[in-house]
């Protein structure tokens, strides 16, 4: 028959496989292709590969494959168990399909491939799934992809948290930050978020590890001190982190300064929160010079600003006793400006100013590169169909975790 022969080249299947027969159900725009072995055939245990005799065949299974001219199109097959003296009784390896898997290793290509640029509720109206099986053809991607991966040398980690969903739920990122790719995602932000990530490593790997860039949370400090030797010195604090903490800080002496000035009937803050925020680049020129003339008018804001300013040069030292002696300029400064937001951070650098400035022996900040980060803001983005952290966490590796995700077959 023709047709047969049409399939057997189409599935790219060989001996001792063969097309049996193939039905068209024009109703239901079906293929049903059935797969049969030659009675002679020889099979190998999937575990050892020594040629066994077989068992009585299982019963039928389903594959759904690619579609043939639009139709949905279904291999069948009854699978005949190996009896092997070593492992007992197994299931035959088979070419068209990973072992328990419901659809052809084909068609998993396909869906994969799609995942990359679609949401999986769109894959799933497109191929005719339902949303939970695209989701598991995702999670065992995954799995092989991890399953896959080598124990190379990861000199320089970065540790972050991401919300997830609604304000106030994390998850745990660490990421590779030389190749831009997430190494471990974990439930929460807590010490024993991070705590699992250290036993995923060899002992070469742990021993590789030269900095880790991280927000100062003890939580993450606490482990990395427990499981990562001499973490006193490759614990490197987050540059954004802090310039974060200083323009918080800013922020509130603007805040309390312009009630004051209010009270007055002076209006100069007004509007003007994000002007003390923003770097010098996102200014055009007029609004650059209006804002260095508000600097100039003797405000707290202008000091606290100032501070913030001379703070961040810190990262811009090469050598340490340089950046200490900035630093204790500095810190006199603020302790001394009677603005108590920048006092309370002035002394929060200087308990973690030691590991601040291993950034002068580790370049390293927990920025994500462009391309992982925007492929985190799609996770989050198409997150909406997430009903738990677990599908979440797939997704991140799906799309960040750099995986070779295909199936080998
Ligand atoms: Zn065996």
């Amino acid at each position: 028959m023709q047709d047969r022969q049409l399939y057997q080249q189409i599935l790219g299947i060989g001996a001792p496989w063969l097309v049996s027969r193939v039905e068209l159900d024009l109703a239901a725009e079906e293929v049903h292709v059935y797969l049969g072995h030659e009675e002679t055939a020889t099979f190998r245990c999937p575990e050892c590969g020594e040629v066994c005799p077989l068992q009585d065949h299982q019963p039928e299974r389903t594959w759904r494959h690619l579609d043939t001219c639009q139709y949905r199109t279904l291999l069948h097959a009854e699978l005949p168990p190996t009896r092997c003296k070593a492992h007992g009784v197994r299931v035959v390896r088979i070419p068209w399909a990973e072992p328990y898997g419901r659809f052809t290793a084909l068609f998993e290509r396909l869906v994969i491939d799609w995942l990359q640029a679609a949401s999986q509720q769109a894959v799933a109206d497109r191929v005719g799934l339902s949303w939970d099986e695209v989701h598991g053809i995702m999670e065992r991607a995954v799995k092989r992809g991890l399953a896959r991966r080598e124990a190379e040398p990861i000199p320089h980690i970065g540790v972050d948290e991401k919300s997830f969903r609604k304000r106030h739920r994390y998850v745990t990122v660490v990421s590779d930050i030389d190749r831009g790719r997430v190494l471990y995602v974990a439930t929460d932000r807590k010490q024993k978020s991070l705590d699992g990530f250290w036993p995923t490593l060899s002992e070469e790997q742990l021993a590789s590890i030269e900095g880790v860039a991280m927000d100062m949370w003890e939580p993450y400090v606490n482990s990395t001190q427990q499981h990562l030797p001499n973490a006193e010195e490759k614990i490197v604090f987050d540059k954004f982190h802090v310039a974060k903490h200083l323009g918080e800080a800013v922020d509130k002496v603007r805040r309390r300064e312009h009630k004051e000035l209010r009270a007055e009937g002076d209006e100069r803050l007004k509007g003007t929160k994000y002007d003390w925020l923003k770097g010098r680049d996102k200014f055009d020129e007029k609004g650059w010079r209006a804002f260095c003339r508000l600097r100039r008018s003797h405000l707290k804001t202008s000091r606290a600003w100032a501070m913030r300013e001379q703070a961040m040069k810190l990262w811009d030292y090469s050598y340490r006793g340089a950046a200490e002696n900035h630093f204790r300029w500095w810190y006199r400064w603020a302790t001394h400006s009677r603005l108590k937001p920048m006092i309370d951070k002035a002394k929060m650098l200087k308990t973690h100013l030691k590991n601040i400035l291993t950034y002068l022996t580790h370049p390293i900040t927990n920025a994500l590169s462009e391309s992982l980060n925007s492929k985190i803001q799609w996770v989050k983005y198409t997150a909406r169909g997430f009903r738990n952290q677990a599908n979440f966490k797939t997704a991140i590796y799906f799309h960040c975790g750099g995986l070779d995700l295909l199936p080998a077959i």
